[in-house]
């Protein structure tokens, strides 16, 4: 006999979590599927700070009694709501408090298959075991989503790897390293490396590196007069970042060029204040290095950049591809091939109602697979407070 739920949650994330406590909080009938915060443990680098600000590195409960704040205070972590840096095992370790104390019955399985059924759907578990729900909610982040561009993908993975994968970096002591990207994943990994003795270089397409505010020393009219100009949000300082963090059901209504293009240019590659410190003076920057192409010569791997004075060959022993996740609703295995071609795309994401439901009835994606309908601030869990209240709002009036 397959148990019958009605809301099936598919990753244990910020989001996963933030909405499951919320479901808990309604009474909704609800399941809860994943590894609970297995990207912040197994794909960021050890040592990584969060580039979120304190206020807005936390998770969401509908009593908001479970905060960052309150796991610091109550275990007595240093916090302050801006200016103090999150560890990442800081924020693994609260992740995993939350989950215990408000979802203590999630189910750590993975979801291997889901299938249209029924008017609903058959959920298959990683053991096999088979479920059906009447509605799932996909809250998978970025984990199948890694890019590496397609010039690199015959690499042997000695030479290259993606800085999703957790490498131990005292295996680099004394290699030249070379990597590839602007954000904030490229510029961690290569001041992580630095640190470990590697001979790194970061190389990037772009003009710069761009990395967010740190804290203001300002006080008083001064402060106030700057937060003016520039208010804070959970995305960080500017009206921009504001209007993204604070209105997305209004950016819903946009048309879908003008959200496509918002959310591809705001808010792009940037690294943390704090990753600044991990690299300046330490690492050499060298931009406006487009890759062209990378090849094995012996034990060394040849690397070919355009610049903007002509092509530039580099030589080493390693190239660490910081190049980022991009949402491809195919890479998303788990879902029966049916029900993926049913799905209306946009640059292959989902297109979104205002409820966060794709074109087949009952199936909804949050968190950085909502970004093209709902803006930048679903690529950050300050997004999963919104999503929250919003989605269980609907799904358990
Ligand atoms: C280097 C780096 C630094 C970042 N720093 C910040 C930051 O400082 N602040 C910030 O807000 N954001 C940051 N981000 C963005 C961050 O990825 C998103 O905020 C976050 O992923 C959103 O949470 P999520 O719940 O959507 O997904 P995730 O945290 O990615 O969690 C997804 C979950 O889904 C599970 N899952 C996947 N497939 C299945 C399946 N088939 N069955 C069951 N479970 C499954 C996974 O195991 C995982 O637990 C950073 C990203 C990177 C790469």
């Amino acid at each position: 006999m397959v148990r019958s739920i009605d809301f099936a949650i598919v990753g244990a994330g910020p989001y996963g979590l933030s909405l499951g406590a919320y479901f808990a909080g309604a009474g909704a009938n609800f399941k809860i599927f994943g590894s609970p915060m297995a990207v912040w443990r197994n794909h960021m680098p050890s040592g990584m700070y969060l580039k979120s600000e304190g206020f807005a590195s936390t998770l969401f409960d509908p009593r908001r009694q479970h905060s960052l704040r309150e796991f610091c205070a109550r275990n007595g972590h240093p916090y302050a709501d801006v200016g103090v840096p999150i560890p990442v095992e800081l924020f693994y370790a609260y992740g995993r408090d939350f989950q215990q104390r408000l979802l203590p019955d999630l189910d750590t399985r993975h979801i291997a298959r889901i299938t249209a059924a029924g008017g609903g759907f058959l959920l298959r578990l990683d053991d096999g075991e088979v479920l059906r729900a009447r509605k799932v909610v996909v809250a998978v982040g970025i984990a199948h989503y890694a890019y590496i561009p397609p010039e690199l993908r015959e690499l042997p993975s000695r030479f290259l790897w993606h800085t999703s994968e957790k490498r131990p970096m005292e295996q680099f002591f004394g290699r030249r390293v070379l990597v590839m990207g602007a954000g904030s994943s490229a510029v961690d990994t290569a001041g992580l490396l630095h640190q470990a003795g590697a001979d790194v270089e970061i190389m990037t397409r772009r003009p710069k590196i761009w990395f967010n505010h740190a804290p203001d020393r300002k006080r008083g009219l001064a402060l106030a007069y700057a937060r003016l100009l520039k208010p804070r949000s959970g995305l960080g300082l500017g009206w921009r970042s504001y209007m993204a963090s604070d209105l997305p059901t209004v950016f819903h209504r946009m048309p879908e060029q003008f959200r496509l293009r918002v959310t591809r240019g705001h808010l792009g590659p940037s690294a943390g204040w704090v990753s600044r410190t991990l690299v300046e003076d330490k690492v050499p920057i060298k931009v406006e290095r487009t890759m062209r192409r990378a090849e094995v010569r012996g034990e060394k791997l040849h690397v070919t950049f355009t610049t903007p004075d002509g092509d530039e060959e580099v030589e080493a022993d390693h190239l660490v591809a910081g190049t980022g996740y991009k949402v491809d609703l195919d890479r998303l295995e788990f879902l029966d091939e049916p029900i993926r071609q049913q799905i209306s795309r946009v640059n292959s994401t989902p297109r979104l109602s205002r409820f966060f439901e794709s074109s087949v009835p009952g199936l909804y994606f949050v968190g950085p697979s909502a970004a093209n309908s709902f803006g930048p601030l679903l690529r950050f869990a300050w997004g999963a407070k919104f999503t929250s209240r919003h989605l269980t709002r609907h799904l358990t009036r």
